[in-house]
């Protein structure tokens, strides 16, 4: 019995995606990485004996080795994976994280070292759990399956938060706006497109009697309208003014005179002679 239950140990421990053996991993894996660069180091060096003195095999091998481990070996991360079947993320022991502690809620930038598996770098609270940051499944370290202290995924919008609310509202206006030039560029070329794909519509001469009267009776009405408003601004101005509102209505009058009936004899239309 003893040696099964050993034996499982050993399994669970080479088992790299077990939560359960996260922690153990996690403490362990500087020390499995010295002792496998170690015995890389003596594979190396008795390779290289044959082919140079004993010196120059031991020190080309402990370079290699020494780059090896500084390399890819300390501090290297270990993995989990969610439990979670419809989720099945694999979650990497570097990965920032938030203190579950209450009364610390720190962020952990520092991963490698004070990882989620592991402990807190300011408070040093081991942690219990991880919310899994692909589907939001708790993930536990241990069999008592306590929440109380589950750490969780710095997400970048919580990183976002430095960035003044002045500068974010106005990335978020340069992006819209980006967005609707982007958008009416589109609908120009698509446009344009249509037009030279489509021959153009004869127009009928029903059509073409109303839009000329739409036009006359819209340049006629709006003249009258602005030399109406203009004049009765001039009124309330200057009710205290005579001499000035004359001025002032004269200039009115002058523009009336000059633009609104040029306006309406550019453009002489056979069919609009009564209102000339
Ligand atoms: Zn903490
Ligand atoms: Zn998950």
């Amino acid at each position: 019995m003893a040696s099964t239950k050993i034996l499982n140990s050993v399994k669970n421990l080479f088992d790299k995606e077990s939560p359960q053996t996260a922690k153990r991993r996690f403490k362990i894996r500087n020390w499995l990485s010295i002792i496998f660069a170690i015995a890389i180091f003596i594979i190396l060096a008795v390779a290289f004996m044959r082919l140079m003195p004993a010196w120059m095999a031991e020190t080309i091998s402990a370079v290699i080795v020494v780059s090896i481990y500084f390399t890819f070996l300390n501090n290297r991360a270990i993995k989990i994976r969610c439990p979670n079947t419809e989720c099945d993320g694999i979650i990497k022991s570097n990965t920032p994280w938030k203190c579950g502690n209450p009364k610390c809620h720190k962020d952990n930038e520092k991963a490698d070292v004070f990882s989620f598996v592991d402990r807190c770098e300011h408070c040093e609270t081991e942690q219990k759990a991880y919310k899994c940051h692909h589907c939001g499944e708790i993930i536990y370290f241990s069999e008592d399956k306590s929440k109380s202290l589950c750490a969780t995924f710095v997400t970048n919008v919580v990183r976002k938060k430095s960035v003044p609310k002045k500068i974010a509202d106005e990335i978020e206006t340069i992006r819209k706006t980006e967005h609707e030039l982007k958008k009416a560029k589109l609908n120009l070329e698509l446009k344009i497109i249509k037009d030279e794909l489509e021959p153009k519509k004869e127009k009928t001469h029903e059509e073409i009697l109303r839009e000329s009267v739409k036009d006359f009776k819209d340049r006629n009405m709006s003249g009258a309208r602005i030399y109406a408003e203009l004049m009765a601004e001039n009124a309330r101005i200057f009710k205290d003014d005579p001499d000035e509102r004359e001025r002032q209505d004269l200039l009115v009058k002058m523009w009336a005179q000059n633009n609104f009936d040029n306006l309406v004899q550019k453009k002489p239309r056979s069919d609009e002679r009564g209102c000339e």
